[in-house]
């Protein structure tokens, strides 16, 4: 029956996103999705996108299906955005792409094909962590899911020890996520040396890792530097999964545009592991849409293109950068109780100010001011109107 299905809570970022829009005030502020905001706090388009998709449309005579795999075109420029050259490993299989419906559908078929095919049933994931992770892993079938060490409140650094433990005490066959770079929420990266240890103890205790990565280039402005970690796995010889993310990257977010990539030590089954992705993704939707893909597939094939994205792509990070230090500088001038260095510590669309729900509400319903759970905001959501109120409201508010 209906009604005997449990009721529960709305999803904290809908709930705070309906509320804003039904916030009258003038002064109202919006840092909830993470989706990047022009400096008069309109949603930004990349221009290069437009004329991409000009293009797309123009050139398109049919709109027949995709496989389920998506367009090989677009799987293969993804992917050596992460790896770099990949002709050869794509050739021999060692390299492969599935298209997905954003990065979360990249981590959803990831997961149906580790809990179906290989048997996985227990996944860990950075405390705290994208939201969903968890969910989409259980949904998937697997029996455990948990988080391992990763912020340190205190501290607001990483617990490397207790992340190094937690992940040590993994049983084998254990799946890791690990955000590769601009770690949501919290904008704190593992260091190279770190990453080096990590990949050490994935290969002694036979764990397998799967990277997600929705901000390449947004942490360091570099797409190389941002992927090191995952070029880093591979030259160790490591098998792994990755979640690649278009949304930001391309500020295409309703275009769901995403790649799942398997790097593998041999080429020897590849055909066979592809047609297994091929039956999720034809139980779950049969095939891929086409326009976003196609988009993005246009910009990172077309030179001239990919010149335009790289330095408007740069401006965007030059302009979260210029955020983060306008922000820090008015709260300290402001005189908010506490050390404010992480702001400019953290790197990427997102600070987690670790407030408490009752301060988030406070925010909310004196200032105006919305964010989601431990006050993790949307950098852009700020700007130089804006930054004066939102740091003396925050002063106010830690001072009650
Ligand atoms: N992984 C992380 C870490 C993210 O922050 C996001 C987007 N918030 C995703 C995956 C999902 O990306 P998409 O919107 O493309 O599904």
């Amino acid at each position: 029956q209906f009604n005997n299905v449990p009721v529960v809570g709305r999803n904290g970022y809908i709930e705070a996103d309906t509320a804003f829009h039904n916030d009258i005030s003038p002064v109202k502020v919006d840092l909830v999705f993470g989706t990047f905001r022009s400096e008069d706090t309109s949603q930004y388009l990349l221009p290069v996108v437009k004329r991409a998709e000009n293009m797309v449309v123009n050139d398109t005579s049919s709109h027949d299906y995709l496989s389920p795999t998506g367009i090989e075109g677009f799987t293969k420029s993804a992917s050596s955005l992460l790896l770099g050259d990949i002709d050869q490993l794509w050739k021999e299989g060692m390299v492969f792409g599935v298209q997905c419906i954003g990065g979360a559908g990249a981590l959803k078929i990831g997961a149906e094909f580790l809990s179906r095919y290989m048997n996985c049933t227990t996944v860990y994931y950075p405390d705290p962590s994208y939201e969903i992770h968890g969910t989409i892993f259980e949904f998937s079938g697997f029996q455990n899911t948990f988080e391992y060490r990763y912020l340190n409140r205190e501290t607001k650094a990483i617990d490397f020890d207790g992340l190094c433990e937690d992940i040590s005490n993994a049983s084998v066959d254990s799946v890791v996520i690990l955000h590769a770079c601009g770690h949501n929420p919290t904008g704190l990266d593992l260091t190279k040396d770190q990453w080096i240890i990590i990949a050490e103890i994935m290969k002694e205790r036979k764990l397998i890792p799967f990277f997600d990565i929705a901000y390449q280039g947004m942490a360091s402005g570099d797409t190389e530097e941002d992927a090191w970690a995952i070029r880093y796995f591979h030259s160790e010889g490591i098998q792994f999964l990755c979640a690649q993310s278009f949304s930001k990257m391309f500020t295409m977010y309703n275009e769901r545009v995403g790649n799942l990539m398997v790097v593998l030590k041999s080429g020897f089954n590849s055909d066979s592991l592809k047609i297994h992705f091929e039956r999720i993704v034809r139980s779950l939707y049969s095939n891929p849409p086409n326009h976003g893909a196609r988009t993005v597939y246009q910009i990172l094939s077309n030179p001239e293109l990919y010149k335009e994205w790289s330095s408007s792509f740069k401006s965007m990070v030059v302009r979260i950068i210029e955020i983060r230090r306008a922000f820090r500088k008015a709260l300290e001038e402001e005189g908010a109780p506490g050390k404010w260095n992480h702001i400019t510590d953290q790197k990427g669309m997102f600070i987690l100010l670790l407030l408490t729900d009752s301060q988030v509400e406070y925010l909310r319903y004196f200032h105006h001011i919305y964010m989601v759970k431990s006050g993790r905001i949307n950098v852009t959501g700020l700007n130089f109107t804006n930054i004066s109120y939102v740091a003396k409201a925050i002063n106010d508010t830690l001072r009650k």
